[in-house]
């Protein structure tokens, strides 16, 4: 498709060239908006939908989470607890390659055992290392901190 054309003022003038040179200084003085990922991390939201986490001494073992993930990425294995009618986690895996953070897990959870946090930086050399067991859940898993 052709340019526009323009006007003989326009061309002679170089009004568009000065144009732009007028929204260059106007962003010059005015302070930063971006960060230096990775050396800097901007802060999220806090209703961010980060890694997940889960709290296994509340967790009652309920499966609610697992059936609610459409992405069947929640698997865990519930034991009798030592009081009566009382149920635990026993194991609790979550592959967060399949996960696609919609928080269906958080909402349904009856005790809050399971939330997301506000941790992004989750990314791996394998796919393996992405499936988190209860220990991985409960501290949360190690963050690499890149330095270049
Ligand atoms: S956030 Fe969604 S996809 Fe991920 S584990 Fe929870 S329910 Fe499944
Ligand atoms: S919904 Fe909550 S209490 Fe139930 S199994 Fe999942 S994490 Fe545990």
């Amino acid at each position: 498709m052709p340019a526009p054309e323009r006007s003989l003022l326009f061309r002679v003038f170089l009004i568009d060239l000065l144009i732009g040179l007028w929204t260059t200084l106007k962003y010059t003085f005015k302070p930063n908006v971006t960060v230096q990922y990775p050396k800097e991390r901007a802060a999220v939201h806090p209703n961010f939908r980060g890694i997940l986490r889960v709290d296994d001494d509340k967790c009652i073992a309920c499966f609610l989470c697992q059936k609610a993930c459409p992405d069947n990425c929640i698997y865990l294995e519930g034991e009798k607890g030592l009081s009566k009618g009382s149920k635990y986690a026993a194991f609790f895996y979550i592959d967060h390659a399949r996960c696609m953070f919609c928080g269906l897990c958080e909402e349904v959870c009856p005790v809050d055992a399971i939330y997301h946090s506000i941790e992004f930086a989750g990314a791996t050399y394998s796919r393996a290392d992405l499936v988190h067991d209860l220990e991985v859940l409960h501290k949360g898993h190690a963050i690499v901190h890149y330095e270049r």
